[in-house]
């Protein structure tokens, strides 16, 4: 088949616009008239820095990013960013408390053993991640959290699996959520690719009080990034891989609060984080190395950083009202799809509560028959036929996963939806 018989629900990496690939394969041999390819330009030259400037700058634009926020172009994917949210918000904890001990005490802080002391005691007692545990990413994230860290400072401040008998699909009430004081960051992932559950806006216990603070957030927005508006000012990070919304598998962006870099809040020194025996980042995985830098601390691919411009280009000249107007696409595919699907409740069933359930990886499965197994297999060798792919659920879960991106035409979700009511009725 060619490209234009296929709609592709696959999770990630998904389809781009054809016209942004054809435009990025003429610049792969000769970009703009300079003879060399995109790839082929020293991520030194003014070029590279002209396309880094001009992606975070229409970034900003798209999620209405406020100016004390920075974007970083990063490596290592939503997992690389598991580990360096860890890093990077424990280092500015123990900055922030070794502020509060020491005062203006300069020099070596070795010579001063009883205040080091009290640092040591403050990161025993105090020093706690919380985590929203509502699906497997979160649940990732926060393995390697405690695998860095150590369990003691790990608090699972809700699993979703544990009044849902063993399973994701719930968000539970905040007021049972049991959050640290001071936590050095609260996680969540604001989207799970994986169950299918997405929150269905900004958590009210986590945001901040009248003189705008709150407390440390960080979210995971690999999978939902670019298809809603977000308070970005309720986040200290935002991450996310460029693969499903943005563009093409290879770089990772953090969008963070300028206030975590210095001069602000310096990183600890080694010395100092070493006497504590917390971890010192890897230096590509230290957020001051890569903002200081623009994001070329050390070789980006810039190709990968073009065609996220090139998509964010597309998306301003779309929607007039920028992420509102994909906000609404999105909204209006997942509505066609969700209600074929629940038109037929004896056949279909939906797997995560309906007030948590994702417009973007929509989970379902298939029980017409006596056997799921060979309804789902069904369902999806017809589907394939239609040219409808990639729909075959996580491995972990089985079922159906549509994935509702931002490349998935609202015709696209029109074609699913037709097929997902004639295969309910055949
Ligand atoms: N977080 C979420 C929500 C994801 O969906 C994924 C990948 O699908 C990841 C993290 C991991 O991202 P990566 O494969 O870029 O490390």
């Amino acid at each position: 088949p060619s490209r234009t018989d296929i709609t592709y629900f696959g999770a990630g990496p998904a389809l781009l616009p054809t016209d942004t690939l054809e435009e990025a394969a003429k610049a792969l041999l000769n970009y703009n008239g300079t003879g060399l390819g995109i790839a082929e330009h020293s991520h030194r030259s003014a070029l590279a820095a002209d396309i880094i400037n001009q992606a975070k700058a229409d970034l900003a634009s798209c999620l209405d990013i406020p100016d004390d926020y920075e974007v970083l172009f990063m490596q290592g994917g939503g997992t690389g960013q598991f580990s360096a949210a860890v890093y990077n918000f424990v280092g500015a904890w123990v900055a922030r408390k070794y502020k509060e001990i020491f005062g203006d005490i300069k020099g070596d802080p070795a010579d001063h053993p009883e205040l080091i002391q009290q640092l040591k005691q403050a990161v025993d007692n105090d020093l706690k991640i919380d985590y929203l545990v509502t699906g497997g990413w979160s649940q990732k994230a926060s393995a390697e959290g405690e695998r860095l860290l150590g369990s003691k400072h790990i608090n699972i401040a809700v699993d979703a699996r544990k009044a849902n008998g063993g399973k994701f699909g719930t968000i539970p009430d905040e007021s049972t959520w049991k959050l640290s004081e001071n936590a050095a960051l609260v996680y969540f992932c604001s989207n799970e690719t994986v169950d299918g559950v997405e929150f269905p806006a900004f958590p009210k216990s986590l945001e901040p009080g009248p003189d705008g603070k709150g407390p440390i957030v960080v979210a995971d927005m690999s999978s939902n990034i670019l298809t809603r508006k977000i308070p970005v000012r309720n986040f200290s990070a935002i991450f996310f891989g460029a693969q499903k919304n943005l563009g093409m598998t290879g770089i990772t962006v953090v969008v963070i609060k300028k206030s975590f870099l210095p001069p602000t809040i310096s990183q600890p020194s080694v010395a100092l984080m070493r006497s504590l025996a917390l971890p010192v980042p890897p230096i590509i995985f230290q957020y001051e190395t890569i903002a200081k830098n623009n994001s070329l601390y050390n070789t980006l691919s810039i190709f990968d950083v073009y065609v996220a411009g090139q998509v964010l280009k597309k998306l301003l000249r779309t929607y007039p009202n920028k992420v509102g107007g994909q906000e609404a696409v999105t909204d209006e595919k997942a509505r066609l799809i969700y209600d074929a699907v629940e038109a037929f409740p004896e056949i279909y069933k939906i797997i995560p509560d309906k007030a948590v359930r994702s417009r973007v990886n929509i989970c379902f499965r298939v029980t017409k028959g006596d056997d799921t197994d060979a309804a789902e297999k069904a369902f999806l060798e017809e589907g394939t036929a239609q040219g409808l792919t990639g729909l075959k659920g996580h491995r972990s879960l089985g079922g159906i996963r549509a994935s509702n991106y931002n490349s998935i035409p609202l015709e696209g979700a029109e074609k699913f939806a037709r097929f997902i009511r004639a295969f309910a009725t055949s």
